[in-house]
């Protein structure tokens, strides 16, 4: 069984709907397809719930009518028939009274998350009929019934997966089973989801509850790119990566991918393979267990990172110290991505500043602290980079004179972390991208 997983941008038009069903069509096998809501739509979500939480009603209302009509004009294109047309209506004047229903009740962060869920909902619902009326047997699988998260908000794989074998042995009659990416019930049972970008996540979650063939996640762009093409003018695609090579440039912000989506697949050695809606023939990228050749093979930047610095030449070389001040974070639920020594300082970066403050006054009792928020990491993923001579002076003298605030290499063979302030980011990845790529 495959699973395949198509983007905001591949749902996103009528035209596109249509085409991705045809692929479907001439794709032989069982396959479960995943649907991220059309693009633009959970970005609109977010904007009515902040609406909302903040009672500014004339906000809302004003979103979820434009909205309204962007989906009325979808649904004309996307069904030729009176009578699916007047069923297309059905669905989004459903969807469309429960927003203004929600709009008028007590909004709160629960509220929000069932508002959130509903762009996945409605795709797939519309999705679904536009097979029917091809007349093609499909079936719908809400995810609501299957994909659930814990109290940490971590996935329950193996829950997900005693759950959905059943459901999916009794429809061993139809070929495409369509359900919902992003959304997921949390440990209290309410509705919640996988965070933005989280369809991958769900792709990739399934395909290893049903240690599927291949998990397929069809986007825009033919496959992972060696460097961010919204920054880098000239980047190409990469044929291959393994999971490690993919887990790190996901995790570090590579959009193409949530940054969980490859542990799943991982875990049970599913191939992931990345391929572009708009140019079916392109390669895209294949993921799998395989090493490649290749020195340096991407590079991918996240942003919002804050660097916090522990001064304390009295307790730094004591036994224990790195220990209490990582149990600080631990305690604060906060993880840590790279971390740097020195004989008088230790300095960490976290991505999540939610429990800065709180981290903050309890480090104060070891030393004085630093804080630098707006930072960027620069993830540089290669083979074997930390047995390769000389690849650090490669990418040093490629930055040229962009401040370095933090390195990290060697924890991994396939990774090297460099930390410069968010304003440098862009001129960084040009840099880096002539420098290790010649591409210019
Ligand atoms: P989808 O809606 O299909 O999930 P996304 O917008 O989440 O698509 O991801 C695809 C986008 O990721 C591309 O259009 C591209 O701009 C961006 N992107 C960022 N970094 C990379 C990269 N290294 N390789 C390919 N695409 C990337
Ligand atoms: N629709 C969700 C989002 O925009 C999930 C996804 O597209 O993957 O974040
Ligand atoms: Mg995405």
């Amino acid at each position: 069984m495959l699973v395949v997983k198509f983007g905001g941008t591949s749902v996103g038009k009528p035209e596109r709907m249509k085409k991705i069903a045809t692929l479907l069509l001439d794709t032989p096998g069982k396959k479960i397809v995943v649907l991220s809501a059309l693009s633009g739509t959970t970005n609109t979500l977010v904007r009515i719930g902040d609406h909302l939480l903040a009672q500014q009603q004339t906000g809302a209302q004003q979103e979820i009518a434009e909205l309204e009509k962007h989906y009325t004009t979808f649904i004309n294109e996307l069904y030729t028939t009176e009578a699916y047309k007047a069923i297309g209506q059905e669905i989004v004047s459903r969807y469309f009274s429960l927003f203004r229903l929600l709009a008028a009740g007590r909004f709160d962060e629960r509220s929000y998350r069932e508002l959130l869920a509903q762009g996945e909902l409605i795709s797939t619902e519309l999705f679904y009929h536009h097979l029917q009326e091809r007349k093609t047997p499909a079936r719908l699988l809400p995810a609501l019934h299957f994909m659930s998260i814990d109290e940490n908000n971590e996935p329950e794989l193996e829950k997900i997966s005693e759950r959905l074998k059943p459901i999916i042995e009794t429809m061993s009659n139809v070929d495409i089973i369509v359900t919902q990416g992003y959304i997921c019930r949390n440990h209290k049972n309410e509705i919640d989801n996988l965070k933005r970008g989280g369809s991958d996540y769900t792709a990739s979650l399934i395909g290893a509850a049903i240690r599927a063939e291949e998990i397929q996640i069809w986007t825009d762009i033919d496959g992972m790119h060696n460097n961010d093409p919204r920054i880098v003018k000239k980047t190409v695609p990469i044929a291959e990566l393994t999971f490690d090579e993919a887990s790190e440039l996901a995790y570090f912000g590579a959009k193409i991918l949530h940054p969980s989506t490859i542990v799943p697949a991982q875990k049970y050695s599913v191939p992931v393979r990345l391929k572009n809606t708009m140019d079916e023939k392109a390669f895209g990228t294949l993921i799998s267990n395989k090493g490649t050749s290749g020195e340096f093979k991407a590079i991918a930047a996240k942003d919002d990172i804050t660097a916090i610095k522990i001064k304390s030449s009295r307790m730094l070389l004591a036994h224990g110290f790195l220990r209490k001040v990582f149990e600080v974070f631990e305690k604060n639920k906060t993880s840590i991505d790279m971390v740097s020594t020195s004989e008088v300082a230790v300095s960490v970066t976290i991505d999540d500043n939610k429990y800065l403050n709180a981290i903050v006054e309890e480090l104060e009792n070891f030393g004085s602290i630093e804080v630098d928020q707006n930072q960027t990491i620069i993830c540089i993923v290669g083979n074997h980079l930390a047995d390769k001579e000389g690849v650090l002076r490669y990418v040093f003298d490629s930055l040229g004179s962009i401040p370095i605030r933090m390195v990290s290499y060697g924890g991994s063979y396939n990774n090297i972390s460099i930390l410069v302030d968010r304003s440098h980011k862009d001129k960084a990845l040009n840099l880096l991208n002539e420098g290790l790529f010649g591409l210019k």
